[in-house]
């Protein structure tokens, strides 16, 4: 904890070092990335200047194949200032002192990675040696039987031909730190990266003699004999697995550290997704507190993500591990996604927008190969326009921060305790929802964790929670503090219906501001936003039976006099709300979800009511049964100045599975009218676009990224299709009265226009993306 500390304190100096350069009175416009290069350089370790990243996965071919220089020369022309060179773990590419750390099969006596780490420190390159630390043969399971996983039958755990060695065994906490002992005397590279750190995942519990005696150690308990999410064991064994990984990552550190000096980092391999990190206990909370760099390994798109998911995960990561901490992501050049083609080129396109979408999000770009040997030479050119780019424009790409009233809450506790096993369908599927409806509606967000929400979203106008079912009351009360402070709250499905443990409570927590309550009579399966499974009791997340439900639009009801309605006074029908707008030529809107009643307060406004299924075949018996319930699908309220949209309908999660525009609209409708006019930018024109808005000291600075393309939702993409024009408002940057623009893509200075704090401007189109700098 202590070596945790002092790390901290380290960084927190740096950072204010950083802020008070960049705050010096007289400096020059260019800030960002050059000052710190020129006035601060010997200062910054080396992994906050490594900007530009490549890595050739080394197969245990390549030995006798890897033509070192041509692979110099590639470095050159790409520009990367650090790459990920593989030395141990699985495969060692060096003779190692170690007789049981198997060597590649061609290696022989040859020290492949002190060669590659030499031409690169001689080519004034960082490296990274990259380990992949988990699995062993069998003539080392058979030297070191308990430092193996092992089932509830005391069967060891295998993956192909290999054994996996388990996480609290000598093998972490001895012989891995002995490993990355040699590899500093040999060679120095400047820091280590591992892709498989975390051990086995959440779907294998290991019953091994180490594992046994700690866990019960430290909890008094037998270890869970299976996955049992309401078996306080369970919960207890997951925090504990949790807590294990946490206390590598920092064993690692200290091992690295001491063995090659304060800036010999070790940072493990993270994912994009908090479905992935929770099942692999990666906390990503825990992760970014501790992390020099965040090591992406995400690779690509799946299609129900696209590539704008890439600029939510730089996002995600920067705003927990902090803005000045570099996040460099592993993007394939070969084809991964459909199918996994090591050695074939991922088309140029598709691998160009993964990384733009990236960097849009302030990701740094790191090309990655499998094999130093290649047919399909098309692989090579992608990658090296794109760094090109990035270089000539870094002062704008890094030392920035962004700027956003909307906040998208998300946690890795919800993902673990209400998500369970259906995680993907009840958590991330309706965050993924909101994602893409605030991209279409050219909404600049930021996801926000929930502990942050008091340190984060303090200039916020508007949280999102979408379907964030299990909150503690202490996360409840931050948010209540949050709309006490006049802010807005659009939250979906069952948030807040859990406690942290993911066990259901009688009511929402948050119900008063939600403007409505569960009722007692909720039918099994019939609970908002919930998961399904036979361990939950209140709730099934299945749509209704055929699917073939809908949302009519309701009328705002007036009352005959003017002043609040009294009691039964009648009503009649007024203007649709704010939140239909758009839908003036239609009385339903396709659902697909199936909703329950609600109670709902005096004074909360119901613009959308449930349609129950009727049948859609044969044709003839497709007519409603049920044309008018009183079930609530959305539920509007103001508490003060905030204004918070309930949701129970799960139009989020159906967004994300069926991208219906109609969807898209309303729950963009819903945030406009949170945010009331608090959303600092408009960007009117054709196309799909996410908009990534930043400011830099006396700049404000506009990515723009084109996702208009015959693959917007399926990998991969062949074609790019140029869209435009645009007409953007967007922030005068702070005490500047006339900015001037520049696009860094295009080129050119559009004319600007200044009225009532906003700037204007036009730009005739964008084929792949577009950055506007204002200063
Ligand atoms: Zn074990």
């Amino acid at each position: 904890m202590t070596e945790y500390r002092s790390d901290l304190t380290r960084r927190t100096f740096l950072r204010g070092a950083l802020a008070g350069a960049l705050a010096a009175p007289g400096a020059p416009a260019l800030l960002g990335a050059e000052r710190q290069s020129t006035t601060t350089r010997e200062s910054t370790p080396w992994y906050r200047r490594a900007y530009l990243w490549g890595q050739t996965n080394i197969t245990e071919k390549d030995p006798v194949r890897y033509d070192i220089d041509w692979w110099r020369g590639y470095w050159k022309r790409t520009q990367v200032q650090a790459v990920i060179i593989n030395a141990g773990g699985i495969v060692a590419y060096y003779p190692s002192k170690f007789p049981l750390h198997h060597r590649a099969e061609f290696l022989g006596e040859r020290d492949l990675f002190g060669d590659l780490t030499k031409a690169a420190h001689a080519d004034g390159i960082f490296v990274m040696a990259r380990m992949d630390s988990n699995r062993t043969d069998e003539d080392f399971f058979k030297a070191h039987p308990d430092w193996f996983a092992r089932n509830a039958s005391g069967q060891p755990y295998r993956a192909a031909d290999k054994y996996i060695a388990c996480i609290n065994s000598a093998y972490y906490d001895q012989y891995l730190p002995d490993v990355l002992r040699e590899i500093i005397e040999r060679s120095k590279p400047d820091g280590f990266t591992d892709n498989s750190w975390a051990g086995l995942g959440r779907e294998s519990i290991c019953y091994c003699d180490n594992c046994t005696q700690k866990f019960k150690a430290k909890t008094g308990k037998a270890l869970p004999r299976k996955a049992d999410w309401d078996d306080q064991a369970y919960r207890e064994w997951i925090m504990w697995s949790y807590a294990r990984r946490t206390e590598v990552w920092e064993l690692n550190n200290r091992t690295t550290r001491a063995a090659g000096g304060p800036d010999c980092i070790w940072s493990g391999m993270n994912s994009g997704s908090v479905t992935a990190q929770a099942r692999s206990f990666r906390d990503l909370k825990e992760i970014g507190a501790r992390a020099d760099i965040m090591m992406l390994d995400h690779q690509r798109r799946d299609d129900d993500t696209g590539f704008q998911q890439n600029g939510d995960t730089g996002k995600r990561v920067h705003m927990i591990a902090g803005w000045d901490t570099l996040a460099p992501e592993s993007m394939a050049m070969y084809q991964s996604g459909p199918g996994y083609y090591r050695v074939a080129a991922k088309p140029a396109a598709e691998a160009r927008m993964w990384m733009i979408a990236g960097i849009a999000g302030g990701i740094q770009p790191w090309w990655h190969h499998v094999a130093a040997y290649h047919e399909d030479r098309r692989m090579y050119q992608t990658a090296e326009p794109v760094m090109r780019w990035w270089k000539t424009n870094q002062h704008y790409l890094v030392g920035r921060t962004p700027v956003a009233s909307v906040g998208l809450v998300w946690s890795q506790r919800n993902t673990d305790f209400f998500g369970r096993d259906a995680s993907p369908e009840v958590v991330d599927a309706p965050y993924t929802g909101f994602m893409h409806a605030l991209v279409r509606a050219r909404i600049p967000y930021l996801p926000i964790h929930a502990d942050d929400i008091e340190r984060q979203a303090a200039a916020m106008t508007v949280l999102i929670l979408p379907n964030v079912g299990a909150l503690a009351e202490a996360q409840v009360a931050t948010i209540r503090r949050f709309v006490e402070r006049g802010g807005s709250l659009f939250a979906t499905g069952a948030t807040s219906l859990h406690n942290e443990w993911g066990d259901p409570r009688p009511d929402f927590a948050l119900g008063d501001l939600f403007g409505c309550h569960r009722t007692g009579d909720v039918t099994p399966g019939g609970a908002p936003g919930g998961r399904g499974g036979s361990t939950d009791p209140i709730g099934a997340f299945a749509p209704s039976p055929s699917g073939h439900t809908y949302l009519r639009l309701i009328p705002e009801l007036r009352a005959r006099v003017d002043g609040p309605r009294a009691g039964d006074e009648p009503a009649i029908p007024g203007p649709r709300h704010a939140v239909l707008s758009g839908f003036e030529e239609t009385d339903l809107l396709a659902y697909g979800g199936s909703l329950t009643p609600l109670r709902v307060d005096k004074g909360a406004v119901v613009p959308l009511t449930f349609v129950p299924p009727f049948p859609t075949y044969p044709p003839e018996t497709a007519w409603m049964r049920e044309p008018k319930t009183d079930v609530p699908g959305l539920v509007l309220s103001e508490h003060g100045k905030g204004r918070v949209a309930y949701m129970p309908a799960d139009v989020d999660r159906r967004y994300a599975r069926d991208h219906l525009p109609d969807h898209a609209r309303l729950l963009g409708n819903v945030i406009r009218w949170t945010a009331a006019g608090s959303i600092p930018l408009t960007v009117e024109g054709t196309g799909l676009i996410d908009c990534h808005l930043y400011q830099q000291p006396g700049r404000s600075v506009l990515h723009m990224v084109n996702l208009t393309s015959e693959a917007t939702w399926r990998a991969p993409l062949d074609e790019l299709i140029r869209v435009g024009p645009f007409k953007i408002t967007m922030p005068v940057p702070a005490g500047q009265t006339k900015p001037r623009a520049r696009l860094l893509v295009a080129g050119g200075t559009p004319a600007v226009e200044v009225a009532g704090g906003r700037a204007s401007l036009e730009i005739a189109s964008i084929l792949d993306h577009e950055v506007i700098v204002l200063e």
